[in-house]
């Protein structure tokens, strides 16, 4: 007997149809001799309508009360899907994040989690019922209650399973897994069946959007399975899980790649101490993300600098460097917003030699011209023109032997 945590998403729970389909897949589980906790999010599109409704009323609605508000999406599903389980016989318990007291601490809207009271839910779990839990809720100290932020119940379900000490979290979803890159960019793109925590808060971040990176994370730490699979169809999904000794002959396990880019250049800047921190120092404290930095090698006592920022930071950004500039007596200042990132990730990368250049090549043999790289111990990133995306990410694809059958 396994103890399971599952977390639904809302299209799975977007209908009264899906949500009694939920139920039968649960009770299933159940069936098989498991223990299962279930955590939901709210029915698809929910939250948005709350969040609307608040703003119908006002421009800044207190934070406590849309906490309150938006709360309300998880805790109809919760009620729903045991109504569904008992209609099938099951017997099922449901708990808002406060009844379950999954303790947060006070910062409404994104507020963290610290502690699960694992009380409750153990006894209705030994009980035989299945336990039903509303996913991106808390409360603080005082009992007020808090929600984690957009796409949250990922993290409710992963700190489930690590305070239950699961077996398995099952993230079901619309898609059936992690993929190799974007099917809708690449036909040929392969689900793959295991990687690694690591490789998937790559992807994560990157822009692969098949699960909260919070909940990635939190997973790694707390050593908890995660496995990801589709709510629609029967299938393995991917598991996420710790590295392995044969991960490592898979070189490479995906291209990830991110629209989000824009790219700016200070050129003919002193070459001296303190001239990094007075071009990024503004930048930082306007809390805008820097990702790629590359200085030139100085000529004639100047150099060059370049960075990336995500494209929305990217007016503010040139403006502060147009700022710094004119205080340093830099020659010129331009960006472009017509880039994107693309990246290779893979743990083998840690062991074999070679796989720089054969990116490289790939990239050169389509005519492709690198603008940025930068790497990292598992990953290799390269800013190319946004017309670039398909073609790059593609050649990239088939350079590491990433393509499996053509998906339908
Ligand atoms: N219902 C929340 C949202 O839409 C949480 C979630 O779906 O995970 O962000
Ligand atoms: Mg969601």
């Amino acid at each position: 007997m396994a103890l399971i945590v599952q977390k639904y998403g809302g299209t799975s729970v977007g209908s009264v149809e899906r949500i009694q389909a939920v139920a039968k897949k649960v009770a299933a589980t159940r069936d098989n001799g498991h223990k299962v906790v279930v955590v939901v999010s709210a029915m698809s599109g929910e939250t948005n309508r709350l969040i609307a409704l608040a703003n119908d009323i006002s421009e800044f609605p207190n934070p406590r009360e849309m906490d309150v508000l938006l709360s309300t999406g998880e805790q109809v599903t919760i009620a729903l899907l045991s109504i569904a389980l008992h209609k099938l016989g099951c017997p099922a318990c449901s708990y808002t994040g406060g009844q379950v007291r999954i303790l947060t601490d006070n910062v409404h809207g994104k507020a963290r989690i610290l502690d699960i009271d694992d009380h409750s839910v153990n006894g209705d779990l030994a009980a035989g019922k299945v336990v039903v839990v509303a996913g991106f809720q808390g409360v603080d100290e005082h009992g007020n209650i808090t929600t984690l932020g957009r796409g949250g119940s990922d993290t409710t379900a992963v700190a489930m399973a690590a305070a239950l000490k699961a077996n398995e979290c099952q993230i079901f979803t619309d898609v059936d897994g992690v993929y190799t890159t974007d099917p809708r960019v690449e036909p040929r793109a392969r689900k793959l069946d295991k990687i690694t925590f690591e490789e998937m808060l790559e992807m994560a971040s990157l822009g692969s959007k098949v699960l909260q990176i919070r909940s990635v994370e939190f997973a790694g730490k707390y050593n908890v399975p995660l496995r990801v699979l589709s709510s629609f169809e029967e299938g393995e999904g991917t598991l996420i899980t710790f590295e392995e000794e044969n991960m490592e002959d898979a070189k490479i396990s995906g291209i990830a790649f991110s629209r989000d880019e824009a790219k700016l250049t200070i050129r003919g800047v002193p070459d001296q101490p303190g001239v990094a921190f007075s071009i990024l120092g503004p930048v930082a404290g306007a809390n805008i993300e820097v990702d790629m930095i590359v200085q030139n090698i100085g000529k004639d006592e100047t150099t060059d600098f370049t960075f990336t920022v995500h494209r929305n930071d990217y007016h503010k950004a040139l403006e502060l460097l147009k700022e710094s500039a004119e205080v340093l007596g830099a020659r010129e200042v331009f960006g472009t917003k017509n880039i994107v990132k693309l990246s290779l990730v893979g743990v083998g990368m840690r062991s074999h030699a070679g796989i720089a250049s054969t990116m490289f090549e790939a990239l050169a043999k389509e005519g492709i011209n690198i603008q940025v790289i930068s790497t990292s111990e598992i990953k290799i990133s390269v800013v190319v023109d946004e017309k670039y995306l398909e073609l790059g990410v593609r050649a990239l694809h088939d350079a590491f032997g990433l393509a499996g059958e053509l998906n339908s």
